[in-house]
């Protein structure tokens, strides 16, 4: 069994990874989003939130402001328009 503290450094070096290439390589972040959530389910390891909510929940495309996807803000949560595949994310926040 790998310890806890590892999948979550191995995760968080994912992420870190994800964010640098998501306006240089954004085939390179869909990649990285793949390989997150792989991890995550691999271990049963529930992903953070800010993890969970930077990519669309329908097509895994990775969530970059004007170029990806559309932010909007309703009445207590944030509605992210994906431009590959025109879904809707909410994300509630208090
Ligand atoms: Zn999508």
């Amino acid at each position: 069994m790998v310890s806890k503290k590892l999948i979550e450094e191995h995760l968080i070096s994912l992420f870190q990874a994800l964010r640098s290439s998501l306006y240089s390589f954004p085939s390179r972040a869909k990649r990285y989003v793949f390989l997150l959530r792989r991890v995550s389910m691999k271990y049963r390891y529930r992903l953070p939130r800010e993890m969970k909510h930077s990519f669309c929940k329908h097509c895994y495309t990775p969530f970059t402001p004007g170029v990806s996807c559309r932010t909007r803000i309703k009445k207590g949560y944030v509605v992210y328009t994906c431009f590959s595949c025109k879904k809707l994310t909410k994300i509630g926040y208090r």
